[in-house]
Parts: structure tokens; C-alpha cells; sequence
């Protein structure tokens, strides 16, 4: 392997209590007549505290359903499947589901949602930060690995997060700017890895791409990079027996360093 690259949000960045609270505000004041409410704990002028998340009563099947969509808009679609009260067993359900939306509904949940998120990091910037904690003892593990392979991002955030974050996380060095690949770099990660390769000039079967989604290593396998989910972000059972279907490397936080370095 000479270069690693790895998705952000649920590999990196547990972000999920950041992404609930974002979507439910966006959610609230955008859908009128909706049977959710802003849970308690949460006001309008900071950041709720990590255990008031945890307490929401949606927040573990919003949890849950992360796993069956890809941006900021899918956060939309399981708020209103939870709001519809909707049986969401699997991605086809999920997709029929979201299917019912309009295209329109989703650009404006989109949209909102970046406003959004823009607003509560801003309004409070520390309790913004709070809500996306690192995973524990995986950013020290790449630091000792740092000149094995050349590290980068592929993430669907957008770059003004993820640069706050890995600042906070003391973590900009491993991750030079040009090595970071965003929102902006395409919606597949396909174009994120064909840019790291046209960049790096790193063949894909040197490269391995650690995502928390199998959908996302699906998109990227028939490339012929050596694919790996982190099981410690936004998957559960279901994802896990898929990814072992397909081949791909299952990492979890104790066993990763040896299995993406030998
Ligand atoms: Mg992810």
C-alpha cells in the first residue's frame, strides 16, 4: 500500500450527534405541520451537550438509517421517514421511500442544511466542535504510520468543516490541504480517488480506501483499490455481513493497524 485514503465522517470523525442535531434544527424550521419536536435540552442559541443528543428520542433510528444514504440531504429523507413513521427494513425501502420526495424537496433540504450548519458552528463554535469528537486512538495509530503510505481525505463534507475539525484535532499535518479531497471534488468517490491518483501518481492498486459505508467501497472496488470498512462508524450488522460478502477488509479500532499495514 502507498497511500491510504479515508473518508472523514464515521472513519475519522464521529459526527453523527452533529449531523442529527444540524438536521433536526434544519428539519424543524423547514417542514411545516411536522409531528417532531426540538427534544429537550436543545434551544436556540448553543449547541445541545453530547448526553442531551444521546437522549433525543429519534437520535438512535436517525442513527440507524445514516447508513442507507450518502449527503446532507438523506439526513432529510430518515427525519422524514421517522417523522412519516415509515418501515425503512433495508436500502430498498429506504430508496423507495426517498423516491416519493421530490428532487426540489431535496435541493432545498440540502441547501438548508449547509445554512444551517454554517449558523450553529458559528452561534457556538465550541459546542459545535464538542458534537464531533475523534475516534479514539485512531488519529495517534496514523501519526506512528504516517511514513508508510501518504495519507489523504475523501470525504462528502464540505472543506471549511473538515479543516476546523482536523485543527481541532491537532491533526492538520497529517493531512495537508492539497491531500484533503471534499464535497467539492464530486459526489462519487470515484472522482475522489481518480483525482488522488492523477495527483499523487499512486497506481489504485496501491491505494486502499477505508470508508464507512459499503455503498461508498462498491462504488470504488471495480477501480481495484483494496477496500476497507470501518466498522466502528455508521454500519451495523447488516453493512458488515455485505462488506465480508464482497471481499473487503473489516477493520474495527483494535485490529485496523494491523490489517490496512501488515
Ligand atoms: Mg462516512
Amino acid at each position: 500500500m502507498q497511500l491510504l485514503a479515508l473518508d472523514f465522517d464515521g472513519v475519522i470523525s464521529d459526527s453523527a450527534p452533529e449531523c442529527f442535531v444540524v438536521a433536526l434544527c434544519t428539519y424543524l424550521r423547514t417542514q411545516n405541520g411536522t409531528s417532531l419536536a426540538l427534544p429537550p435540552g436543545f434551544d436556540a442559541d448553543s449547541a445541545p451537550a453530547p448526553a442531551a443528543v444521546e437522549a433525543a428520542e429519534f437520535y438512535r433510528p436517525f442513527v440507524e438509517l445514516m447508513p442507507l444514504g450518502n449527503r446532507a440531504e438523506d439526513f432529510g429523507i430518515v427525519l422524514s421517514a421517522i417523522d412519516a413513521g415509515a418501515t425503512i427494513r433495508d436500502q430498498g425501502d429506504y430508496d423507495r421511500f426517498r423516491a416519493k420526495l421530490s428532487e426540489r424537496w431535496l435541493d432545498d433540504f440540502h441547501t438548508a442544511f449547509y445554512e444551517e450548519r454554517r449558523a450553529v458552528s458559528e452561534r457556538d463554535p465550541v459546542g459545535w466542535e464538542r458534537l464531533m469528537e475523534p475516534y479514539p486512538g485512531f488519529l495517534e495509530m496514523l501519526r506512528g504510520r504516517a511514513s508508510d503510505a501518504v495519507l489523504a481525505i475523501a470525504t462528502a463534507k464540505d472543506r471549511r468543516s473538515v479543516d476546523r475539525l482536523l485543527g481541532s484535532y491537532g491533526a492538520r499535518d497529517l493531512f495537508p490541504v492539497e491531500r484533503v479531497f471534499d464535497k467539492e471534488t464530486g459526489v462519487s468517490k470515484v472522482t475522489h480517488l481518480r483525482a488522488l491518483r492523477d495527483q499523487e501518481g499512486v497506481a489504485f492498486a496501491e491505494m486502499t480506501f477505508v470508508d464507512d459505508k459499503v455503498n461508498h467501497l462498491d462504488s470504488v472496488a471495480s477501480l481495484g483499490v483494496r477496500c476497507a470498512l470501518a466498522a466502528w462508524g455508521y454500519n451495523g450488522d447488516r453493512e458488515i455481513a455485505l462488506a465480508r460478502e464482497r471481499g473487503y477488509l473489516v477493520c474495527a479500532l483494535d485490529d485496523v493497524e494491523p490489517l490496512l499495514f501488515g
